[in-house]
């Protein structure tokens, strides 16, 4: 039976505050996809599940109450103690403490706990807000405060899942989930991300910490190396592993035009990556990671729902849609580089190139182990 694609999205009510002037996620993301999703038709009430905050109580299964309990005090009072910014690396520029900073973290945890949920009653769930991949049990890493992949594999293995793949590919290594996972033998990690790039872990090909499997590319990935790296290590490693559920953290960070990274992925390329993905287990997580160009994550993402709930992605957008594209802003990129085809069009064009030795080379390092 086909599994019926859920998005998980935020509860009704006002829309939470962003992460503050001069920072990369002082953008809208997942508002934007909704939005986008709205005017495409594709997002009947019938498919959204809001996600409830995770319980202190729940956070606390993978968090310190410590650093749980700091957080929410740093968000009650709005400031944090230089103490306190030392040890949990909040209040910082990476990790800033803006209003409903707590809340906004236990959604995306609650929202991916759901998400498992539903993935294992046989539904697709879509949560985009997910994906924050370097959240530490004990501190805030990489705008990520708390890291909601983790508790969704947690979840999976609760509820008696025996085996579970994750597979990242956002363009930075997925440290907190690898870490987390690391003396878990139900749980295969696999990561593909720039070499060279923040947090500079998972930077030896092959087999990481707790035989997590990375591959760190070099900067200009295009689609032809993605794919090919892809049937020759990713793939093939999940397969092998023969997991019984996958959660993706699919980061649109990846994709050519985004301000923190290198990669030059199209937007086909990371859809066809979570469809061959998703192929290899009975139930699968789908979630967001990052992504700092607000027209490439909001084009990646309504394109991937589209295609997670069998939509035809059509060719070119109506009024509307690019109306509300026209509209985004971002401090990290320049007007003059705003590309006609992320206002007119969901699906970017290929970005086919060759395949470098140094691509090559790490593909077969991963096979090798
Ligand atoms: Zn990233």
């Amino acid at each position: 039976m086909q599994a019926q694609a859920r998005f998980v999205g935020r509860p009704a009510g006002p829309r939470p505050a962003l992460h503050g002037h001069n920072h990369p996620l002082a953008i809208a993301r997942v508002a934007t996809v909704m939005e986008l999703a709205r005017l495409l038709g594709w997002l009947d009430a019938d498919k959204l599940q809001a996600s409830s905050e995770a319980t202190f109580e729940q956070l606390a299964g993978f968090h310190t109450r410590r650093y749980l309990a700091a957080l929410r005090r740093a968000d009650a009072l709005q400031q944090v103690e230089p103490a306190v910014r030392q040890l949990h690396n909040i209040g910082t520029l990476e990790n800033p403490v803006f209003p409903g900073v707590f809340r906004q973290a236990a959604l995306a945890v609650g929202g991916s706990i759901l998400a498992a949920d539903l993935a294992l009653e046989g539904h697709l769930p879509f949560h985009p807000a997910g994906g924050t991949h370097h959240g530490r049990p004990d501190r805030a890493s990489g705008f990520c405060y708390l890291n909601d992949p983790v508790f969704a594999i947690r979840r999976l293995l609760e509820r008696g899942v025996d085996r579970v793949a994750y597979v990242d590919i956002d363009a930075h290594h997925g440290d907190g989930v690898e870490d987390a996972f690391a003396t878990e033998a139900r749980v295969r990690v696999l990561s593909i991300h720039e070499a060279g790039r923040w947090p500079h872990t998972g930077a030896e090909p092959g087999c990481g910490a707790g035989g997590a499997f990375n591959l760190p590319v070099p900067r200009g990935l295009n689609d032809s190396e993605f794919a090919w790296l892809l049937d020759e290590a990713i793939l093939p490693r999940v397969e092998e592993f023969r997991p019984d559920a996958i959660v993706i953290t699919c980061g649109a960070d990846g994709l050519a035009g985004d301000p923190l990274a290198g990669m030059e992925l199209s937007n086909l390329a990371l859809w066809a990556a979570v469809d061959a993905i998703r192929a290899l287990a009975p139930a699968t997580v789908v979630l967001g990671g990052g992504g700092y160009n607000p027209w490439t994550v909001a084009r990646c993402w309504t394109g991937l729902w589209g295609r997670l709930s069998g939509r035809e992605v059509p060719a070119t957008l109506p009024l509307d849609a690019r109306a509300l594209l026209s509209g985004l802003a971002c401090d990290l990129v320049e007007e003059e580089e705003i590309r006609p085809e992320w206002i007119s069009t969901l699906a970017d064009e290929p970005r086919h190139g060759t395949i470098r030795p140094a691509v090559r080379d790490l593909a077969a390092a991963l096979t090798t182990g």
